[in-house]
């Protein structure tokens, strides 16, 4: 018996990685001298480039952020965190706004839930996320 492997073309599913890329990106308004940064690189490219891909995931990928991304045909072996968010005396801080970053690019966004916790992240290398809290 052979089974045949199947692209399956509908029904893909994109990451929050990729879906807040794009919503930042593809809202963006031109701005031909503007430059974007490749983090896996170092190296500067024109921010309109990243305005003309139709997928966050090409977007992410241009600045070298894609290895985070966590689509279902993508999925493989990756780091899957979530975070409980406590302030400086242990208490669960629920229901405040945060935010993940890579560096300085913003990748999730969203408000704890009632323990305090945030939504699943998946990324390639957790050491490298930083988590900024609105606290006020
Ligand atoms: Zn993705």
């Amino acid at each position: 018996m052979e089974q045949q492997k199947q692209d399956d073309a509908g029904g893909k599913e994109e990451c929050l990685l990729c879906r807040v890329t794009y919503s930042i990106f593809s809202t963006f308004p031109p701005m031909p001298s503007a430059m974007a940064l490749n983090i896996e690189t170092d190296e500067f490219f024109p921010l309109d480039t990243l305005r003309s891909y139709s997928t966050g995931y090409e977007m992410a990928d241009a600045q070298g952020y894609a290895w985070a991304c966590n689509c279902r045909e993508r999925a493989s072996n990756r780091f899957d965190e979530q975070f409980t968010l406590r302030d400086a005396t242990g208490k669960q801080l629920a229901r405040i706004r945060y935010r993940l970053r890579i560096g300085s690019r913003v990748v999730a966004k969203g408000v704890t839930d009632s323990v305090g916790r945030t939504q699943r992240i998946s990324t390639g290398d957790a050491k490298r996320l930083s988590i900024d809290v609105a606290t006020s």
